[in-house]
């Protein structure tokens, strides 16, 4: 099925509701990652250059549950699209039953999850929020894989279609899933097996390579009958590593750098894969794993990268993420990076700009590659076949 996207409608003269994905870190009202922020501007801005005559835009911000909880007001985020955008974004006190200032290009409602009804999906909550524009426009993709009222419901009430930086999320990982360049190569990393069993069971399939790391790779360990020490893993995911490992596509770590705490300044060792101590931590791959992984990324023409290889927080055991990350950024190939931890590692080696995709939704990123519709998607979906004529 098709959704529409900003092309596909005639914005002149038109209100505009838009769903962004705000929910950036805020401490001290100081935004310390703008990045979801700027991912939305080029959608306000080809929406008012189309002639809308006002976007009214909406977010949650964290956990709020319903309440008003006072940090978590969107002021900090309103101040911030001022300075962007270059006029000024009045933030009102509540995202249902306000008044909207019609002089305004640019405003931004107070954050959606002060009110239960949004995670609840309640239809007159959504329905209250569609009352803001002619038409709705969905850019929040981080926030996609939820069914609530301003990601779902709110599309059965106005013609509604994908923003800029939802289409480009789809159009770039949908590519990679459905009709990659190859060799497509996918590196797993992160804790658990469990968080990511769909994804490798989604992502075995299409790609020609899967580079296991991280915490989960311990799991696979065990299930080829090796010792892990004390190292993090999922005593009743072994039997599902078995079965996993009989596709020969899999690539597990050659060496392990282990520690005897899992602290800064532990001391620390590298051993190969089936050689680890009983009472020792494995905390990054090693040296010969990294560059069994360069040469299996080696003239890759797509590669998926979710999920550190090791506990990266702490510097002695970032060495395999870093390394491999810096060699993704010199390929010459679509490279592609699922939000959350492995974006945070690409950020802090300043390599943004040498990789083709950084995913801002790490939980829709993960659903979209074990190959899900995300429900947000899904309403944009039905909402063509509702409004099909205009
Ligand atoms: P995830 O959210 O599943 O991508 O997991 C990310 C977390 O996995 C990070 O906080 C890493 O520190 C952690 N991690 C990666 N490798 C290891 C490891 N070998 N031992 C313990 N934690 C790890």
């Amino acid at each position: 099925m098709k959704y529409r996207t900003i092309d596909d409608l005639d914005f002149n003269g038109k209100r505009v509701v838009m769903r962004a994905d705000f929910n950036v870190p805020i401490k001290n009202r100081i935004i310390s990652d703008d990045t979801r922020i700027l991912g939305t501007i080029p959608t306000i801005r080809k929406l008012l250059a189309k002639g809308a005559s006002q976007v009214v835009l909406m977010s949650h911000l964290g956990r709020p549950d319903g309440k008003v909880v006072e940090e978590l007001r969107l002021d900090p985020v309103a101040e911030k699209l001022a300075e962007i955008l270059g006029f000024n974004v009045p933030k009102l006190n509540d995202c249902i039953d306000v008044d909207i200032p019609k002089s305004a290009k640019v405003v931004l409602l107070e954050n959606l999850r002060f009110h239960r009804e949004e995670e609840e999906n309640n239809e007159l909550f959504a329905k209250s929020l569609s009352k803001y524009g002619d038409y709705f426009v969905q850019d929040a993709f981080g926030t996609c894989h939820r069914a609530h009222a301003s990601t779902d419901s709110i599309t059965t009430f106005i013609p509604s279609c994908a923003g800029l930086l939802l289409e480009k999320e789809l159009t770039i990982m949908g590519k990679a899933l459905e009709n990659p360049d190859r060799p497509f190569v996918a590196i797993l990393g992160g804790a658990k097996v469990s968080d990511k069993i769909n994804v490798i069971n989604n992502l075995v399939k299409k790609v020609d390579k899967l580079l296991l790391g991280g915490a989960m790779m311990f799991t696979f360990y065990k299930a080829q009958g090796w010792e892990v020490g004390k190292s993090l893993y999922e005593p009743d995911k072994v039997a599902l590593a078995k079965l996993i490992l009989n596709n020969e596509k899999i690539v597990l770590p050659l060496d392990v750098v282990i520690a005897d705490r899992k602290e800064a300044g532990a001391n620390t060792k590298t051993v190969d894969n089936f050689n680890m101590p009983p009472d020792w931590y494995g905390l990054d791959i090693g040296p010969k794993t990294v560059e069994q992984f360069k040469v299996a990324l080696n003239g890759s023409k797509t590669v998926i990268w979710n999920g550190p290889l090791g506990m990266f927080e702490i510097p002695e055991f970032a060495k395999g993420t870093n390394e491999i990350a810096t060699y993704l950024s010199k390929l010459n190939a679509t490279t592609i990076v699922g939000g959350g931890d492995s974006d945070a590692a690409i950020r802090k080696l300043k390599l943004e700009n040498k990789i083709t995709h950084l995913s801002t939704g790490g939980g829709a990123s993960l659903e979209f590659m074990e190959g899900k519709v995300l429900p947000g998607v899904r309403a944009l979906e039905l909402n063509l076949k509702k409004f099909s004529k205009l």
